[in-house]
């Protein structure tokens, strides 16, 4: 089998060629599929793992896993077939992942914008948000710096100009690092500083920043809250307007066996929930319950803390995102979603006090001197680039340097890439591993007389969460009940009753206090588990008769039993 040792990070074509090999070395356990082609024509592969000798995946419940819907973030795309290679090596060794492929499935698109990643991974990297279709104008803006690889050694820097007004100085205890000027200083060396780039109509006296011609987000493009150009910059033209995202959009929604939605991105080594746009006082108690003990678990697999994004991640504290992956699988389609946010070079270079997005405005400069020396040492001195002197054909001389993301902020160094992915796909395993997952508990044939015969049929919710997985979705009624079928035949006549049983919802165990010392009185655990079919037919003896319990997310079962007078054995829990 193909092993990546995950030391380096996959282009487009390679990322291809190991997702071929890995389905036609393992096709008991891998379907490799396309959900669409990107805006250049490339296959956005969807990755399908289960084992399918235990039945076909869409009988199954299933996690959605998707990645690199960002450009920049590589480190997701990697994560994801970390996953994949996890399952089909641990598959028969670890009882976990044995377990759930034989009743779950995993959904897996590693690479959703495939065009922006390959920019990122380029020799010379062109670093876009998202898709690389030009939005919202075709045209190329007229005026301002474009940000680019200057001086062509594959690096895009900051420029340093020296300037009398410029608002930063050198660091009086680290001369590579530049600090803020004093509110009331003056007199002294300061700079202004610009991405590296060259301007569009330079006018020799402004220095104006251009809005980049590949500005669309596609994870503001899914229809949660969705809001336009105007209020929500990158979001397109409508909800899901992209190819990519409507790929996306279009899996998810026809398949409704998918009871969880992961999107991984970077940075920020943090577990994020929806929602983006409100406080946590407007969801459903119980699914805040509920996705507390989903991200405890999290926390304790991954080391990454898991918050709110509207309460401990937003860009601006009288802003919100909307049209995010995420709040889409929860709110509209009412299932647990998650956005994981790889690596925090922060708590790589032992910076502690972090308050995420806040910490980029504000922060005490130990902690510059902290990444700074994290950067010569971990990072032999790729992180940050000490500033040289370059000739830029407009502004004169000039210096680069400073941070230089991609494989410092953005993702970690190749070398890192393997530690830092190692503990999200056991939280994903976990994760899928707590889906509602129907089980037959009894099923009873008694003879009545020769040839009528009552069968009784007992099904269970074996899985944590209920069938309907959230609270809201039960409040909005997302998915019906449980049905119980008997199938009949020619041979076979209805005494009594309706060959299809509707049920309701099956509850799972995940809303049960931590101890049975309930406020108020006693535990009770009612079997709101289960559910009973029952039927009379008229049959000859010997003859047989099938079972079915199906619901849109819990998966679908099937028994087939004799009509004989010793009952039937009971069948095991899955
Ligand atoms: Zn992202």
């Amino acid at each position: 089998m193909t092993q990546l040792t995950f030391d380096r990070y996959l282009r487009y074509d390679d990322l291809t060629r190991v997702l071929q090999a890995w389905a036609s070395t393992r096709p008991d356990l891998l379907r490799l599929s396309s959900l669409g082609k990107s805006f250049t024509g490339r296959e956005i592969w969807l990755v399908t793992v289960t084992r399918f000798a235990t039945g076909p995946d869409q009988d199954k419940p299933a996690l959605w896993v998707d990645a690199n819907i960002h450009s920049a973030e590589v480190v997701s795309s990697m994560a994801a077939l970390r996953l994949i290679q996890d399952l089909l090596e641990q598959d028969g060794q670890v009882p976990e992942v044995t377990r759930c492929l034989d009743t779950r499935v995993f959904y897996v698109c590693p690479r959703v914008n495939p065009d922006g990643a390959e920019w990122a991974l380029a020799d010379i990297p062109k670093l876009v948000r998202s898709s690389i279709r030009p939005w919202p104008w075709v045209d190329p803006p007229l005026d301002g710096l474009e940000t680019q690889d200057m001086d062509g050694d594959g690096r895009i820097l900051t420029m340093r100009i020296a300037d009398t007004n410029g608002p930063w100085k050198i660091s009086p205890q680290e001369p590579r690092l530049l600090v803020r000027r004093d509110p009331a200083e003056t007199g002294g060396q300061y700079y202004r500083l610009l991405p590296e780039g060259q301007f569009h109509n330079f006018d020799g006296l402004t220095l104006p920043i251009q809005v980049r011609k590949e500005s669309l987000d596609l994870n503001r493009n899914f229809p949660a809250r969705w809001r336009g150009e105007h209020e929500e910059p990158g979001a397109g033209a409508f909800p899901g307007s992209e190819p990519e995202v409507r790929a996306v959009m279009d899996f998810i929604a026809s398949h409704g066996n998918i009871c969880g939605g992961i999107a991984l991105h970077s940075y920020s080594g943090l577990l994020l929930r929806p929602f983006s746009y409100e406080a946590d006082d407007k969801m459903p108690a119980e699914d805040r319950w509920t996705y507390s003990t989903i991200g405890a678990k999290g926390e304790a697999l991954t080391g990454y803390p898991a918050v709110a994004a509207y309460h401990d991640f937003r860009y601006h504290p009288q802003e919100v995102t909307t049209g995010a992956m995420d709040d889409w699988v929860y709110e509209e389609l009412g299932r647990f979603a998650w956005t994981v946010e790889f690596w925090s070079p922060q708590r790589q270079a032992g910076v502690t006090d972090k308050r995420y997005i806040d910490w980029y405005r504000e922060h005490d400069h130990e902690d510059d001197q902290k990444m700074l020396a994290w950067s010569d040492t971990a990072l032999h001195g790729n992180g940050y680039i000490d500033w040289y002197p370059y000739e830029h054909p407009q502004l004169g001389p000039v210096e680069l340097g400073g941070w230089n993301p991609l494989f410092s902020f953005w993702n970690p160094p190749p070398e890192r890439l393997a530690q830092e992915i190692s503990g999200v796909p056991k939280w994903l395993l976990w994760h899928n591993l707590i889906s509602p997952c129907l089980a037959w508990r009894d099923v009873e044939v008694e003879a009545l007389t020769a040839d009528v015969w009552r069968i009784r049929a007992v099904v269970q919710n074996a899985g944590w969460l209920p069938t309907d997985i959230t609270r809201l979705a039960r409040q909005k009624k997302m998915t019906r009940g449980v049905i119980l079928e008997l199938s009949t035949n020619a041979a076979i006549t209805m005494v009594s009753g309706n060959a299809r049983v509707q049920c309701g919802q099956l509850d799972g165990w995940n809303l049960k206090a931590s101890s049975p010392n309930v406020w108020g009185g006693r535990p009770a655990d009612p079997t709101d588990d289960r559910c009973k079919g029952e039927w009379l037919i008229a049959a000859p003896a010997g003859s047989t008769v099938t079972l079915c319990a199906h619901h849109e997310r819990a998966g679908r079962i099937s028994r087939t039993v004799e009509l004989r007078t010793a009952p039937a054995a009971p069948d095991g829990n899955q």
